[in-house]
């Protein structure tokens, strides 16, 4: 049994109506997305159905911001104080925000909270980063000869975003974007568009020119799609699912845009006899279960030496029956609901699955009945062996795997041995472990001794099917740039055609 909080039904809760902005005007749809609560099963939010003709006006107000307005030629220090304006905006509407995200997604609301203090410090750095993007000067290229190498605003970025971190995640794309200068159209997720449409009314509160932000709410293939192959958009920066990445890329290629990718994981925690297993148990519980497990980062896999994987399997057990699953709204709730329905069931198949496939259901396995919403507890499936889908793909739920090794390389086999490579996690007191895994293994980030820590300064992103190219970081605002070489003469040059 693990510890359960039931929802309560939301019945002073006014279903909130929200519509699109194009253009700098709050638009309409002709149809209607309406939204109901994975936690309390009621309608939450209703946003505009945008269509085919929307995404194209929005990228036209973009593609005009862009080649017209002020915006990408202001100063960068006058584009920072328009984000730290919305720093502070965003930090004054962080309880209406927070409990937007954690209606809409499901996530519990201590946790949407802490996203919003993460967000708010986001558009910060970024802000710092709009007064110092600069590029190169060469003065060592002969007397008659200065190179300049100038970073330009790429133009219109197409932003599109996934359920599970909806303010957040707009938040590591859109204030680098702003800050080099482009203009852009985003388009959250149709299960999580609130967040995205507030941060549009903090945005125009800020100072943001008409047309630089505009928000398209809709489906993927009706919104989405266009936004990746319009010739008048010059990049997209898409974060969600690789199967969605993989199409983005290929739309993007027609006209030849820049594409920025944050896709899936499966990412491993890799655990040796010598590690700190207090520590270890606490990053292994908040890794599997942060977000339901509907996290890109999630440490879905456990690598574990032979010799401590039933003792460390038992304990993750134990301390996962306590985590408090349940209502959203609740402050004392760790896991909140699952995102639909359908992907409950999709959860269960893949727990199912692994079951017929030899693996043993150590905890959970079922979907929790709350009386309102869709939930799942813990789930950890021992005896899990590389080739199961379950080790493989990701599965998006609260679904821990566990596998063993032997020796260091057999480790870092496994965790190479998958098509994902965002994270990955080693455990050990000795420095040389740590080291040798976290050059062996293929992944973006590698945390050691520690789990899914993060900070504006650090670059995130994946290597081979987890995506292309990182955001956050000093770099995050040149990704949004084009270069352009100056190459400039002084006195006579030597001629190309000589008299015979
Ligand atoms: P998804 O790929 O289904 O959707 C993501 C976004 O793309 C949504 O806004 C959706 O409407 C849109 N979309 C769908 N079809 C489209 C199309 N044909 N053209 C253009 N846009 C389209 O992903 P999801 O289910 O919303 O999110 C979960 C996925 O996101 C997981 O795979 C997760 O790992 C990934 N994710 C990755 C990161 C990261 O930083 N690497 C962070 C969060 C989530």
């Amino acid at each position: 049994m693990t510890a359960h909080v039931k929802p309560k039904a939301l019945t002073d809760y006014r279903t909130r109506d929200f519509r699109m902005l194009i253009d700098g005007v709050w638009t309409e749809g002709t149809g209607v997305i309406e939204r109901v609560a994975p936690g309390h099963g009621s309608v939450v939010s209703r946003y505009p159905a945008g269509t085919k003709a929307d995404a194209e006006r929005a990228i036209a107000a973009a593609r005009k911001a862009f080649d017209d307005g002020a915006w990408p030629t202001m100063t960068g220090a006058e584009r920072s104080n328009v984000l730290l304006k919305a720093a502070d905006l965003i930090a004054a509407r962080t309880d209406e925000l927070a409990f937007l995200d954690a209606v809409e997604s499901g996530k519990p609301i201590s946790q949407a909270r802490g996203e919003l203090g993460g967000a708010v410090d986001i558009w910060r750095y970024a802000a710092a980063l709009a007064r110092d993007l600069h590029g190169e000067s060469y003065n060592t290229l002969g007397q008659g000869t200065l190179g300049v190498v100038l970073r330009e605003a790429i133009g219109v970025v197409s932003i599109i975003t996934p359920w599970n971190f909806p303010f957040l995640i707009v938040s590591q794309k859109l204030p680098f974007a702003l800050a080099a200068g482009c203009t852009t159209v985003v388009k959250p997720s149709e299960l999580t568009s609130g967040s995205t449409l507030v941060l549009g009314e903090i945005l125009i509160e800020a100072g943001v020119p008409a047309g630089v932000v505009n928000i398209v709410t809709g489906t993927g293939l009706e919104v989405g799609a266009p936004m990746t192959t319009h010739p008048g958009v010059d990049m997209v920066s898409f974060t969600g699912s690789t199967a969605v990445g993989r199409l983005t890329m290929a739309n993007a290629a027609q006209t030849l845009k820049k594409v920025s990718l944050e896709l899936g994981g499966k990412n491993p925690q890799i655990v040796f006899p010598d590690a700190n297993l207090d520590e270890f148990i606490d990053a292994a519980v908040f890794g599997a279960w942060f977000n339901a497990g509907e996290c890109c980062n999630a440490g879905s896999r456990l690598i574990l030496h032979r010799s401590i994987a039933g003792e460390v399997t038992e304990r993750i057990a134990d301390l996962s029956k306590k985590v408090r699953v349940g209502d959203p709204l609740d402050p004392q709730t760790q896991v909140g609901a699952i995102i639909t329905p359908q992907h409950l069931e999709k959860i269960g198949v893949y727990v199912d699955n692994a079951a017929k496939a030899g693996a043993s259901v150590a905890l959970g396995g079922k979907a929790l009945d709350l009386g309102l919403g869709q939930f799942m507890g813990p789930t950890i499936l021992s005896g899990v062996t590389p080739d199961m889908a379950v080790a493989r793909e990701e599965v998006f739920g609260p679904v821990l795997s566990v596998l063993t090794f032997e020796t260091t390389d057999e480790a870092t086999h496994i965790a190479n041995a998958i098509d994902y490579g965002l994270s990955a996690g080693v455990w050990s007191r000795d420095f040389d472990t740590c080291l040798t895994i976290g050059r062996k293994v293929r992944a973006g980030t590698i945390w050691m001794n520690t789990f899914m820590d993060g900070a504006p300064e650090l670059p995130f992103g994946g290597y081979r099917q987890s995506g292309l190219g990182r955001e956050l970081g000093r770099h995050a605002v040149e990704d949004y740039t084009e270069t352009k070489t100056l190459n400039m003469h002084m006195g006579s040059r030597t001629n190309w055609w000589m008299p015979r």
